[in-house]
């Protein structure tokens, strides 16, 4: 079983072991120590610690190799080597990156400056726990070398040779970040990179560039292409992870902000931007695989009534109620939302007109049966609806939403609570009324 609260000290010196141990808070970390590179090593590999720390010297081998074999381990891509370096050299640093550590301390450190590491760690990792990153490289080396970098820190990876194979990978994933090559077959970053700033749903996607190209016009022209920063190769773990971090937040900040944008605050159905932007999806596909949907717009009737009567605060009542009613009555596949005051949009994919209209009526009877409790009140609202299907007249997403609105005005004034279709005109129910109308 693996350990992942536990700490490794791999130090020869048993007053270095007792400074380091002293850092560690046993109620949080269980302190594993040892002398010996060897058994570092052996311990790293069974224990799975968090963290090990590795002195430079080790009296039967260097501790740069202890680092290399503990982060070349595959039991141990969740573990961070910190080195414990005794002059704190460039050179020694260089050697230490290179060997796969991404976390440095001098020996002479200060108190508390191993805790607030460990701390940084931890919290470091949990910030990129569950985030999503896709790696596009054509090395298979380097691919793997980030994977196990991130993994450490908690992320899921996920694997592309290059920017068709990533395009896939990120349709068929919820990705967080992208970390993309320069030069790749097939597809490179940069009309990679441009693929996915074509998806309206990718257009927030972080993508970060790390390329061995580093010249200016190759920076310039992965930034112009819509990455949001490039990162040099050989890259350095530590400043690789800070930006990944960065992205990640950046990703969870601008999901929760899309949810938001995409929900009526009132309600909590679609608000109209995004009932919109669902039309011209629905709009697109149907011109490219002729696929069918209706469209059908619906008005609470006399809504002003219960404003002017009750108050505001009734009128919201009353709009909340109706929304969730619909919602309801409806089927999963289809898109609800409200596009104006106490105006809402149906979206049916895959029905045709009558089909359409037949939910229409189901979703009127659900609204005149259903009521609302207001300060001791019993507020009761009907709707009128209006269908329209996409077809080819109605071949625009204005075209089918006024077709729709069109129909509405007519069930209005044919008196309310009813549904009517657009060409078609009034459904059999209201015929004789438009009958009597038309003499
Ligand atoms: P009709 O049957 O012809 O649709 O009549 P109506 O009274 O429903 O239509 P009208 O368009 O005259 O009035 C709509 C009212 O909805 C006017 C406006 O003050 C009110 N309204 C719009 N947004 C809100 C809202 O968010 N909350 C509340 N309480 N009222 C709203
Ligand atoms: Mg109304
Ligand atoms: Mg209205």
């Amino acid at each position: 079983m693996a350990e992942r609260n536990c700490i490794l000290i791999a130090d020869a010196s048993h007053t270095a072991r007792r400074v380091l141990r002293a850092e560690i808070d046993p109620a949080r970390f269980d302190v594993i120590e040892t002398g010996t590179g060897a058994e570092a090593v052996e311990l790293a590999r069974k224990l799975q610690p968090v963290i090990v720390t590795v002195s430079f010297v080790l009296p039967d081998c260097d501790g740069i190799d202890v680092c290399k074999a503990v982060t070349h381990c595959d039991a141990n891509v969740g573990t961070t080597v910190v080195m414990i370096t005794s002059n704190d050299s460039d050179e020694d640093r260089h050697r230490a990156f290179e060997a796969g550590a991404v976390r440095f301390l001098p020996k002479g450190f200060q108190k508390g400056d191993l805790s607030a590491y460990v701390d940084a760690i931890v919290e470091s990792k949990s910030r990129l726990i569950g985030a999503r990153v896709l790696v596009a490289d054509d090395n298979p080396f380097i691919r793997s070398a980030i994977a196990q970098l991130l993994q450490a820190e908690g992320a899921e990876v996920l694997q592309a040779a290059d920017g068709v194979e990533g395009l896939k990978l990120l349709h068929a994933n919820d990705i967080d970040v992208v970390l993309t090559d320069y030069h790749m077959p097939e597809m490179d970053g940069v009309n990679f990179v441009l693929a996915i700033r074509k998806v309206r749903e990718f257009q927030t996607l972080p993508v970060l560039f790390l390329s061995g190209a580093d010249d200016r016009q190759s920076r310039i022209r992965a930034l112009d292409a819509g990455a949001n920063d490039f990162i040099r190769k050989p890259f350095e773990g530590m400043e690789l992870l800070a930006r990944m971090r960065s992205f990640a937040r950046l990703a969870e900040l601008t999901k929760a902000l899309k949810a938001e944008a995409r929900t009526d605050e009132l309600t909590g159905v679609l608000a109209r931007r995004e009932v919109l932007l669902r039309l011209d999806e629905l709009c697109a596909e149907s011109r490219r695989y002729g696929s069918q949907f209706s469209c059908v717009m619906l008005d609470i009737d006399h809504f002003k009534a219960f404003n002017d009567t009750h108050g505001h605060a009734a009128g919201d009542a009353v709009l909340k109620s109706v929304a969730h009613v619909i919602k309801g009555s409806l089927r999963q596949s289809d898109h609800f939302g409200r596009v104006g005051g106490e105006e809402f949009v149906i979206l049916c994919p895959s029905t045709p007109l009558a089909s359409a209209a037949s939910c229409a009526e189901k979703v009127r009877l659900a609204v005149q049966e259903s009521s609302v409790r207001f300060e001791g009140k019993l507020l009761q609202a009907t709707i009128s609806l209006g269908v329209a299907e996409f077809g080819d007249i109605l071949s625009d997403a204005d075209y089918v939403l006024n077709a729709a609105d069109r129909a509405l005005y007519d069930a209005k004034r044919l008196g309310r609570n009813r549904v009517c279709t657009f060409e078609n005109g009034p459904t059999p129910e209201t015929l004789p009324l438009q009958a009597a109308l038309a003499h």
